[in-house]
């Protein structure tokens, strides 16, 4: 029995509110609030009749930490599921230690303006000490931890698939299959086809930002940084077939260097198409990546902002995408003094997807996760107080959740390996 705010009602925020409806002895009482209250509603509407869990709407501007504030004292929820954008994360936890309420999210912090000149030299500081040049980090959020803990309270940070579940597959294998782990390479296969030239699956800022940055990998105990898409691998993916995949920055990295005792390397691959790349290098050239805002015939446009409103609502690829995504981890490492490797990995396919909520794989594959770490906080399965990422909990409770609400894993303990 419990009350949820849910903040967002975008492509990830509308799987797993429809996920949380079909837990109804968990999830009692839902709201959903986002800045454009119509889709709230009319979310609210498409699930009327079809749950036992009541449902209500709201409005709310997360970038205001007073509207936040107000919301939660005035629906009292257990749980508030951030599910807007990672540019809300410190607002919304803000406002959770004011209320005395637990915070989750599926992804770390970033600015929206990495243009403003106070982020900007916290930014280029922690450039020089740690080495990598990504516009987000976990420093932003971990700097909260003594504060939930002092509180008693628990903010889960990237509780969707990549960040989340490739965490949750570390601490498995950390678990059950390794005395040690010396190396970790996640995958991220996306097989699907939607027929446009170029569109992006999730909120095309956040997505062209992570993918035209610098990559970068933990190795030795440091960060190797390298140019964007500089480095290339193929690999033969279960469902899927053979594909390109290329070595990226991504946030688990950081917090996995850390919570995996030992680990000698970490690297984060993901599949792109040749379009993807030639379209995105492109639009790179001519600036329109660009977050800085230009004066256009009297009215200032933000490039990156003007290019979302031109392409495809990530929400609208669902009818058009078949195919499926494979993402998982593989490990290579110890047990008992003998060498070892395991691949675990989940694979889902857009059409199935979109049967059952009305959404393509990759909206699903980040849903579900957020609603089975919900699921763990709210029954008591994950309770340690302070700003924790999901390889620090018990993996077992949450993987068997994503077993039976959509998102079985896969293994082999004999898999091809990354060169
Ligand atoms: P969308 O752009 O589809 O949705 C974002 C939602 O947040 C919209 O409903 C938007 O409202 C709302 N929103 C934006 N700003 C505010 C604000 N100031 N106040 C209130 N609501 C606001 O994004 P996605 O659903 O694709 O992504 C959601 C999150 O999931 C992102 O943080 C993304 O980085 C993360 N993600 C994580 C993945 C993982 O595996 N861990 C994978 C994919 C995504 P409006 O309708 O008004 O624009």
């Amino acid at each position: 029995m419990s009350r949820v705010l849910v903040i967002g009602c975008g492509g990830v925020a509308s799987v797993a509110i429809q996920k949380c409806c079909q837990v109804s002895d968990v999830f009692t009482e839902l709201c959903i609030a986002s800045r454009t209250k119509s889709k709230c509603d009319a979310l609210a509407e498409k699930l009327k009749g079809k749950t036992a869990t009541k449902v209500t709407t709201a409005q709310v501007d997360a970038d205001q930490v007073d509207q936040v504030i107000a919301l939660i004292k005035s629906y009292k929820p257990d749980l508030v599921m951030n599910i807007a954008l990672p540019y809300q994360d410190l607002t919304i936890m803000d406002a959770c230690l004011a209320c005395g309420v637990n915070y989750m999210d599926t992804a770390n912090y970033e600015p929206e303006d990495t243009d403003d000149p106070q982020w900007r030299a916290i930014y280029e500081k922690r450039c020089k000490e740690e080495g990598f040049s990504a516009y987000f980090d976990y420093s932003w959020q971990w700097a909260y931890k003594e504060k939930f803990e002092k509180a008693g309270l628990t903010a889960l940070l990237g509780c969707g698939f990549d960040p989340g579940v490739t965490q949750a597959y570390c601490a498995y294998a950390q678990k059950h299959e390794f005395d040690t782990i010396d190396t970790i390479d996640i995958l991220d296969c996306n097989g699907g086809d939607h027929g446009y030239a170029f569109a992006t699956n999730f909120n095309p800022e956040v997505n062209l930002r992570e993918v035209s940055a610098p990559g970068s990998y933990w190795e030795n105990g440091h960060w190797v940084e390298i140019p964007a898409m500089s480095i290339k691998r193929e690999y033969d993916f279960d469902q899927v077939g053979e594909k390109d995949m290329y070595l990226l920055h991504h946030e688990e990295i950081e917090s996995l260097a850390k919570n995996i005792p030992g680990v000698k390397r970490i690297r984060f691959f993901m599949t792109f198409g040749q379009s993807y790349l030639d379209h995105m290098r492109c639009l790179e050239d001519v600036g329109m990546l660009s977050t800085t805002p230009i004066n256009f015939e009297g009215h200032e446009i933000v490039p990156i902002k003007f290019l979302k409103a031109l392409l495809p609502d990530p929400a609208s690829l669902g009818p058009r995408t078949k195919g499926k995504t494979n993402i998982g981890c593989i490990f290579t490492g110890k047990k008992d003094g003998k060498d070892k490797t395991y691949y675990i990995y989940n694979v889902c396919d857009h059409q199935a997807c979109y049967r059952e909520v009305g959404s393509q794989a990759i909206s699903y594959t980040t849903g579900v996760p957020a609603m089975c770490g919900a699921l763990m906080l709210l029954t008591g399965k994950w309770t340690t107080p302070g700003v924790h990422t999901v390889e620090e909990f018990d993996p077992d409770p949450f993987l068997d959740a994503l077993d039976k609400h959509g998102l079985p894993r896969s293994e082999s303990h004999d898999p091809a390996l990354v060169k």
